[in-house]
């Protein structure tokens, strides 16, 4: 499942230039492989390929495509063990969330495979006699897919399976620090029997190969995931040719902890929210707001359930934490917690990188924490859990809209009112009720404000992949 070369128009080949890039392994910071630092001429060719394939793909009918994408799922299940490896090997993550991942890829494509049989216009009561109005659903086009580190498989996963369902062909472009994951898909692709060209996989410098997708005018969508910053500007690049847009972004996830609430399911709600993926996701609880009469007893306990994580390589077994992706990571971990500081925050556990192999943080804990420090405003995305108290439901909600991010929000309570206050109250496109890991292939993922815009998973993720063309048929007489 290891490929070192670009998957394009259905034949592996090497960037154009011959140049190629180290990946590294980071948990021990070695060196695992090379994989091709594409050109635009490269992306033009998996733009011509993704071109030439569209027509007669589009054409299929929708029971092929999800056969190919049942033929998909088949092959990710077969080598689930060794795709869960490599995410291990150049993510990070310990082995059982990246079997998890896995898992989490086929789901995808399964829910997609059956999903594209179900995809529909609709006839419309006509405004005149003698003609007949509906709408045909159609697939956008040649799509590209940018994806970040974090999750190196399901992201594609999320991407790939509702573009085939559609009857989009697409080019991928995974993350510089993750690209076998990326390029296992070519692999999986080609034994699914998908034609040559429908997914072209290919990997490099990512101002590159985005600007060079986004300035092209065959190119009518892109999804996207990662930070904030980039999709900002592949939202201005795509003004000049019109391009759909799918934006998921960063996020800053208030966690948030009412005095009725099951204290051992917040704590382990908490633990799950801040700590999976070693505090790298996107939905991770970035803000622990926990209110007064509770706040002493959550604290203690959290505190002793942190030091109780098991950090380590991914392939260890046992291992809860895994190392971060980076140097740049651990730095702006660091970063994080020394701002915190500075401002008058406790560290009551962890708070420094290891002094080992590797790009680790020990799981952190800040109290004290105000609105206003940086781990507070932005997105920490490691293992640094601040956490600060709160009065009123009314408080919290101000405190927790009062960010430009709005993925998820997790509410601890017990009571079925608050509950429902709360879910509608919180500026987010995903609330976690009495749950800290809510994700799954069956439900609408994305965010409002900053966070982007479009769903993935659910019925809704099929939709950002397929235009509504409106046909009035006249002459039909009276
Ligand atoms: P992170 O900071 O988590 O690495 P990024 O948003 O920088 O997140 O990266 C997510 C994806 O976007 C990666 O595949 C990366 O190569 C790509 N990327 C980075 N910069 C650009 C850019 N200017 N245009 C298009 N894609 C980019």
């Amino acid at each position: 499942m290891k490929h070192h070369l670009n998957y394009i128009a259905g034949t592996w080949v090497p960037a154009s230039q011959g140049g190629c890039t180290p990946v590294t392994n980071p948990a021990t910071g070695e060196v695992i492989g090379h994989v091709p630092d594409s050109t635009v001429d490269d992306a033009h060719r998996a733009i011509t390929a993704a071109r030439a394939a569209f027509g007669p793909f589009r054409d299929l009918l929708a029971l092929e495509r999800a056969d190919l994408l049942w033929a998909l799922h088949g092959q990710i299940q077969r080598h689930a063990k060794d795709l869960a490896a490599l995410v291990t090997e150049e993510q990070g993550k310990p082995l059982d969330e990246a079997k998890a991942e896995i898992g989490m890829s086929a789901a995808y494509v399964r829910w997609y495979a059956e999903e594209a049989r179900r995809i529909a216009g609709e006839g419309i009561a006509s405004a005149w006699r003698g003609r007949h109005l509906m709408t045909l659903r159609q697939p956008v086009g040649v799509v590209a897919a940018i994806t970040p580190w974090n999750f190196p498989s399901s992201m594609l996963a999320r991407k790939i399976a509702p573009a085939l369902a559609a009857g989009c062909t697409v080019i991928a472009k995974p993350a510089p620090q993750t690209p076998f994951s990326g390029l296992a898909w070519g692999a999986l692709c080609d034994a699914a029997g998908l034609p040559p060209g429908v997914v072209n996989i290919l990997t490099g410098d990512g101002a590159t190969l985005g600007g060079a997708l986004m300035a092209h005018e065959d190119v009518r969508k892109i999804t996207f995931t990662g930070s904030t910053a980039v999709g900002k500007i592949l939202i201005a690049q795509s003004a000049a040719t019109v391009k759909k847009l799918s934006m998921e972004l960063g996020g800053n996830a208030p966690f948030i902890v009412f005095d009725d609430a099951d204290l051992e399911s917040a704590v382990a709600g908490a633990i799950a929210a801040k700590f999976r993926n070693a505090g790298q996701t996107c939905v991770c609880a970035n803000r622990i707001y926990v209110q007064d009469g509770i706040h002493d007893a959550f604290l203690s306990r959290f505190v002793a359930a942190v030091q109780a994580l098991r950090l380590g390589p991914g392939t260890a077994p046992g291992v809860e934490i895994g190392p971060l992706i980076d140097r740049a990571a651990v730095e702006k971990v660091a970063a994080c917690v020394q701002d915190a500081r500075a401002h008058g925050a406790t560290v009551l556990t962890g708070g420094a990188a290891l002094d080992r192999p590797g790009h680790f943080f020990a799981p952190t804990v800040l109290s004290d924490v105000t609105d206003t420090m940086l781990c507070a405003r932005h997105e920490i995305f490691g293992p640094v859990a601040p956490v600060m108290r709160f009065a009123t439901e009314a408080e919290v909600v101000a405190r927790a809209n009062d960010v430009r991010a709005g993925l998820a929000g997790y509410v601890y309570t017990r009571d079925l009112g608050r509950a429902f206050r709360m879910s509608q109250a919180l500026d987010c496109g995903i609330v976690g009720v009495n749950e800290g890991v809510v994700t799954t292939e069956v439900a609408p993922f994305g965010g409002v404000k900053e966070s982007g815009s479009g769903r993935e998973g659910g019925r809704e993720g099929v939709e950002d992949y397929l235009e509504t063309k409106y046909v009035c048929i006249g002459g039909l007489g009276a």
